[in-house]
């Protein structure tokens, strides 16, 4: 073999094999997902200094990755994938979606205009426009009408992304050339979401000129509040201009009142974004559409499909009502991206519609899990999912030992033990280091509160069953101490 004809890549039949392998090893993983401690037992660095320190000079077989996947990677995974995963909010995943995801590795499309891969686009436009049907969301975030909707990494990116469209909007494109003025002010609950700060960080606007505005007993902002809030920062000659209102808030899954908000920002003028993250997923069952009362008149809206809708991370769903005003934000034209496609003004470019300039082919995975299961599989396990909720909050509020912090709807509970804070967080150290399940906490009212937030993929009645019996017996373990 001469040295022109010397490669070192894979051999596409010994791909095969190992895709093959990579497959048997992923299904094996979840088949087996129940037998291990969901919360990872590593201690820091003990995952690293299993590592050789200097990268290997030369090449490693496969067989050697797939063995370090078993012995080193899989003991450093939390598993998010269990069925016994009640942290946070869920990112579930499901086999269509796994498929999707190889197929866009296998195609590797970098999708950032419509002619580096027109079908990269408009199945995504499309997906996007299904998805509008599917949750009842309005029509004018559909792509026949000025608005649409696109694929972003996060809702973090999402959110900045309307803060941005909100900020050229209301400087007249200004903003962008000259930057900030410092007197634009931005609107948000004291509940919202870490990420609606951080736009404000990133975007120029600055964490002094983000009002958090009170809220009600069920934790939702007041809308009172908030006109007076505008109205007191239009009297110091300040430049109101956005608001983020949350249809499921981190800590409590607290709804703001929607359509009330949305009096107030339209009566000022001011930009409404909706960060509906990970509640926005029960919008495809009718009955839990009363979440979105409102949001017909949300200038944008966003919800996370890798959070509750079975598409693995990432994958958030971003929707605009006048898709120019997100374009003039972040559109930029240098020549080596000028084209014929883009010229004729017939076509998305979807670079023009978020941050990065390249993206992958997450439409895909999207696609498939839509297609797998149907409108009625989605619906038949949201439902499921808030029904198991629902029965959990029965079982609290029957308990003598434990009681809840306040009445969430959908997918998760907020609960305490009786005897207070420190028994509270006992619970809960108890059950994630035993391994039998994990849920993470939060603070509510000033009190230590646990969150049972139940939309993993395979959850069943009988690990949410088995999870109050661990709740129980470490409440009455820790009570005694
Ligand atoms: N908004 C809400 C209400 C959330 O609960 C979360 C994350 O849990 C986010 C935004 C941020 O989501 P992402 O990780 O997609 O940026």
């Amino acid at each position: 073999m001469s040295d022109d004809d010397k490669t070192y890549h894979m051999e596409l039949e010994a791909f095969r094999q190992n895709a093959y392998r990579t497959v048997d090893w992923v299904v094996d993983y979840l088949a087996n997902i129940e037998s291990y401690p969901v919360l990872s037992q590593v201690e820091p660095n003990d995952i690293r200094r299993q590592l050789p320190a200097e990268p290997p000079a030369e090449g490693e077989g496969f067989d050697a990755m797939l063995r370090d996947m078993s012995d080193i990677v899989l003991p450093g995974i939390t598993h998010w994938q269990s069925p016994n995963f009640f942290a946070f909010f869920p990112a579930n995943s499901s086999p269509p979606a796994i498929l999707g995801e190889i197929l866009s590795a296998g195609l590797g499309v970098q999708g950032m205009l419509w002619a580096t891969s027109p079908a990269c686009t408009e199945v995504e436009t499309h997906v996007m426009d299904w998805l509008v049907q599917m949750l009842g969301l309005p029509e004018r975030y559909a792509s026949h009408t000025d608005g649409g909707g696109v694929i972003q990494h996060t809702a973090s990116d999402a959110t900045l992304c309307a803060l941005l469209a909100a900020r050229e909007r209301v400087t007249g494109g200004q903003a962008n050339k000259a930057g900030g003025n410092g007197k634009l002010i931005a609107y948000t609950s004291s509940q919202a979401h870490s990420s609606i700060e951080k736009a404000c960080m990133i975007a120029g606007i600055g964490t002094e000129n983000l009002r958090l505005i009170d809220v009600d007993e069920n934790y939702a902002m007041r809308p009172a509040a908030l006109d007076a809030q505008i109205r007191a920062d239009q009297a110091q000659g300040l430049v109101p201009f956005f608001v983020c209102t949350c249809v499921g808030t981190t800590s409590s899954l607290a709804l703001d009142p929607v359509a009330e908000i949305a009096g107030v920002a339209e009566s000022h003028g001011l930009w409404l974004h909706v960060d509906a993250a990970m509640a926005g997923t029960a919008a495809i069952c009718p009955e839990f559409r009363f979440i979105n009362e409102g949001v017909e008149s949300a200038d944008s809206y966003t919800f996370n499909p890798h959070k509750w809708m079975f598409t693995n991370f990432d994958c958030n769903a971003f929707f605009v009502a006048d898709r120019a005003a997100l374009i003039n934000a972040l559109s930029i034209l240098p020549e080596y991206l000028r084209n014929q496609a883009t010229e004729s003004g017939a076509v998305f470019d979807y670079r023009d519609w978020h941050v990065p300039l390249g993206r992958r082919f997450r439409a895909l995975k999207l696609w498939f899990v839509i297609r797998h299961y149907g409108v009625n599989g989605l619906q038949h396990h949201i439902r499921e999912h808030v029904a198991l909720a629902q029965d959990f909050k029965q079982w609290v509020i029957d308990s003598d030992e434990f009681e809840l912090a306040v009445d969430t709807p959908l997918n998760l509970v907020c609960f305490r033990h009786r005897d207070g804070d420190g028994v509270t967080e006992a619970i809960m150290q108890t059950v994630n280091r035993d391994g039998g399940m994990y849920l993470t906490h939060t603070r509510l009212g000033d009190r230590f509160t646990l969150r049972m937030s139940i939309g993993q993929t395979g959850t069943q009645r009988r690990h949410v069953a088995k999870a109050w019996e661990q709740l129980q017996a470490a409440g009455r373990a820790a009570a005694d101490n």
